[in-house]
């Protein structure tokens, strides 16, 4: 007789819907019997590993044998001095999407509240589920966090909020004075996440000294990673910078060796390649741009990004449109799942990318 496993499960993750991630190229290419894809769905480098990073994945792969340093000293290391904190203030995940989930692990129960935005990242949403914890998520303004009413939002049960900036899928930005005025306004027993998982894309006026912020807000986590910018995305590794006891209890609840040993030395590497991380920042710059210009010059709408990526409003089911760019082997991101079901996420690409994109578009009668 077989048993009533969805009764057994903890009753945040009986209702919890899986995360759905951008289509793989090898799926499309089983499905369809096509090659010559372009995938612009997941926000990842296009520019493929630096020479740097392939170079320290080869000398690395001769102790494969070999646990991986379970304290990912050198690259703690090589953050701290980068980022000017100190080593026991980084904790270090299998991608930031861990980090998140060691901080709701470590510190939300099913008594907490989490509050969040509508239309930010949707981890932020399944995390809170998962945990079987109460959820605030609040009316977004302009596509983009409405700080003050979270702040609003914020009651005995608020044990977390996460604002996301540059925000996934919407590409919204807050500026840094905004958003160190909102953090000094949050109670210092409610934790705050500063997702900033597209910080590197930003401009040097733009980039906010959020790390520093820390040290005046011990309430302030602030997670980065290696997935975007760095161009690590298949290698999951990421980061958050905090209080020292905040991250000696995430070290608690993470597992030794969450990361492996090719992803701490490819991470370092990535690290100290300001020029590939310089190429990858201009390359989004004028492909964004391209992109953007030629959205106006069609008239189409779209969100004003600061991330890597575009998100384009259909007005009207973007399903049969997604549909229409696969059948031309452009696969991109459908956003029904965050409550935008008229829009369509668009990773910015390599030149000769972006271009199969507008082509497509206008092949397929959208522009
Ligand atoms: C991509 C992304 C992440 C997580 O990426 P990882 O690969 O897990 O580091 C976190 N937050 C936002 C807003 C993202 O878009």
């Amino acid at each position: 007789m077989s048993c009533d496993f969805i009764g057994l499960a903890n009753t945040g993750v009986q209702g919890l819907k899986p995360y759905e991630p951008g289509k793989p190229i090898e799926e499309l290419e089983r499905e369809l019997g096509i090659s010559d894809i372009v995938k612009l769905a997941s926000n990842e480098n296009p520019l493929g590993p630096s020479a740097s990073v392939r170079q320290a994945i080869d000398n690395a792969v001769a102790d494969l044998s070999r646990y991986p340093d379970a304290s990912g000293y050198g690259l703690k290391q090589a953050l701290s001095s980068r980022l000017s904190v100190s080593p026991e203030q980084i904790v270090l995940g299998n991608g930031s999407n861990e980090v998140l989930e060691l901080v709701f692990r470590t510190f939300v129960t099913p008594q907490h509240q989490v509050v969040y935005s509508q239309y930010a990242f949707i981890v932020y949403a399944l995390l809170t589920q998962s945990c079987g914890a109460k959820h605030r998520a609040i009316a977004a303004k302009d596509y983009g966090h409405d700080l003050d009413a979270m702040l609003a939002a914020v009651n005995d049960d608020t044990r977390l909020m996460c604002v996301a900036n540059p925000n996934n899928p919407t590409g919204n930005f807050i500026d840094a004075a905004t958003l160190k005025a909102f953090i000094a306004k949050v109670p210092s027993d409610v934790l705050v996440v500063l997702d900033e998982a597209y910080y590197e894309y930003l401009s040097e006026e733009e980039k906010a000294d959020s790390c520093a912020w820390v040290n005046e807000f011990p309430n302030l986590i602030v997670s980065r990673t290696f997935s975007k910018a760095y161009g690590l995305a298949g290698l999951r590794v990421g980061y958050c910078v905090c209080h020292p006891q905040v991250a000696d209890l995430l070290n608690r609840v993470r597992e030794p060796f969450n990361n492996n040993s090719l992803a701490l030395v490819a991470a370092e590497a990535a690290l100290n390649d300001d020029e590939y991380l310089a190429q990858s920042v201009e390359l989004n710059r004028t492909e964004l741009k391209r992109v953007c210009d030629w959205l106006d010059a069609k008239g189409i709408d779209y969100i004003p990004s600061k991330g890597n990526f575009v998100t384009i409003n259909i007005q009207k089911d973007a399903m049969p449109t997604y549909q229409a760019l696969l059948e031309q082997g452009v696969i991109v991101r459908p956003i029904g799942g965050y409550g935008m079901p008229q829009h369509l996420r668009v990773s910015i690409g390599l030149p000769a990318e972006n271009d199969r994109l507008l082509e497509s578009l206008e092949k397929i009668g959208f522009a």
